[in-house]
């Protein structure tokens, strides 16, 4: 993409309604645009990096065998009247009615709607256990939507399904759906603490938050050291064994969140306890047939007996992701994007537009880097070197590379890693070859 060409607005000042760096940061870096009080527009730049944090989520849920569906964002008040929650949810579900008057909703979770679908589908034993998932908008009516995409009022959810013949079965769905979580976050450039946490109105008796340490975190949370070196790519577990070890062993230290915490516990840690701040970006909830029981969603078992579905939850926040990772990585100026979500590889920057070799040049690698598959943002502008590398900065793409005439009489070019700030200089070619590895 050429920058000459590219819809980004960039802010130069720090938009005043902003009280937290990634939502300051998202704005001035023309990701996102308010609509309505927590309601967002997400612009190209934002875009590519939400589609990039979907992508990662997607592959780790397919992984674990669930399968994506897509469920529609509108859905019907008699359906929340079967589980008993349409009342029970309060102020927070936007409340619609259509043309004759039927009750809608716009669905802040889907439970409902999926325990419908499998019940009038899945017909017998054989067609347990299953995952199903999709990647939705959501809608819940936020007394305070605040820090921008972090707590909306519509945000990308992307939830997940569990059903189950047994609650022995239903775990195992549990710990792989635990599993994923980590490896999702993981991947994201996060660390990401599963702790214990309250159920909420979605219910059941086992639940966890995944929780990134932050200090402009809503939860007040407490946990063991150890997890800060717990790395979970560390090593690739084995789908097809059982997880309960895995799970067993992040969860073998004490991690929970306000709700649930019990400070005696918590003393025992002694100098090992961490208190802290933390954004959750993902819960994942057991909850048995608190759905199958008032919905009456059964299958056929062997003997044709009805068999009452287990079932679980399980929830990322997508779009919040977004501004949590930010909060994560990012310094005086600008934003860090982690490689696996950074909306363009590399930032590549004219020196002298208008020059007639550096000009070529900079088209040159840029057709090469497009050829080997490597996104790049081409500031071809005609602005000055000062203003284009503030503006690379704040962008926080993972490699600038910088061509101008001075390096170009020695025919070298330079490339920057935004997180180190690390440079080096080399040739065209060599620039190319490291990029493109
Ligand atoms: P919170 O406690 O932050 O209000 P929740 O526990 O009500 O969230 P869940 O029902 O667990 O939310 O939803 C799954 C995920 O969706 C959450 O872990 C969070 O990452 C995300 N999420 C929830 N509410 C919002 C929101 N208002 N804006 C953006 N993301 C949200
Ligand atoms: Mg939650």
């Amino acid at each position: 993409m050429r920058l000459s060409a590219y819809f980004l607005p960039v802010l130069k000042e720090t938009p005043s309604e902003a009280q937290i760096v990634s939502h300051r940061l998202m704005l001035r870096a023309g990701m996102i645009r308010q609509a309505s009080a927590g309601i967002y527009s997400w612009l190209p730049m934002g875009l590519r990096v939400l589609r990039k944090i979907e992508a990662i989520v997607r592959e780790e849920q397919d992984r674990v065998g669930a399968q994506e569906l897509l469920m529609p964002t509108v859905q019907s008040a008699e359906l929340w009247r079967q589980s008993g929650r349409y009342d029970a949810y309060g102020p927070e579900m936007l409340r619609i009615r259509d043309r004759h008057e039927r009750e809608m909703l716009y669905g802040p979770t889907n439970e409902e709607q999926i325990t419908e679908i499998f019940r009038d589908l899945a017909k017998s034993y054989r067609d347990v256990p299953r995952m199903l998932y999709h990647i939705q908008w959501k809608f819940r009516d936020e007394v305070r939507p605040r820090f921008g995409v972090m707590r909306g009022r519509e945000f990308l959810m992307k939830d997940a399904y569990s059903f189950d013949l047994t609650p022995e079965a239903a775990r195992v769905s549990y710990y792989k759906m635990f599993v994923a979580y980590l490896r999702t976050f993981a991947r994201m450039g996060l660390k990401a603490i599963p702790m214990q946490a309250e159920t909420g109105p979605i219910g059941g008796d086992l639940s966890h938050e995944f929780i990134i340490l932050a200090e402009t975190g809503e939860s007040r949370v407490f946990c063991h050291k150890a997890f800060l070196e717990k790395d979970p790519l560390a090593q690739e577990p084995d789908y097809e064994a059982d997880l309960e070890p895995v799970f067993k062993d992040w969860t073998s230290h004490y991690a929970a969140t306000e709700d649930v915490h019990d400070p005696a516990k918590a003393a025992e840690l002694g100098d090992d306890l961490i208190t802290a701040r933390g954004i959750e970006v993902g819960q994942v909830f057991y909850f048995g047939t608190k759905y199958s029981k008032p919905m009456n969603a059964t299958v056929a078992g062997p003997d044709g007996q009805p068999i009452l579905l287990e079932m679980g939850s399980y929830g990322v926040g997508v779009s919040r992701l977004a501004g949590a990772i930010i909060e994560a990585c990012h310094d005086d100026a600008g934003i860090i994007w982690p490689e696996s979500v950074a909306p363009f590889k590399v930032g590549l920057v004219n020196l002298k537009s208008g020059d007639a070799d550096t000009d070529a040049m900079c088209e040159k690698l840029y057709g090469e880097l497009a050829a080997a598959g490597v996104e790049a943002l081409y500031d071809d502008r005609d602005e000055r070197a000062g203003s284009k590398f503030a503006t690379m900065d704040l962008l926080g793409l993972p490699y600038q590379l910088v061509v101008g005439p001075k390096g170009l009489k020695d025919g070298v070019v330079e490339i920057k890693a935004r997180a180190t700030g690390a440079r080096d200089t080399l040739s065209p070619e060599a620039a190319i070859a490291r990029l493109t590895a």
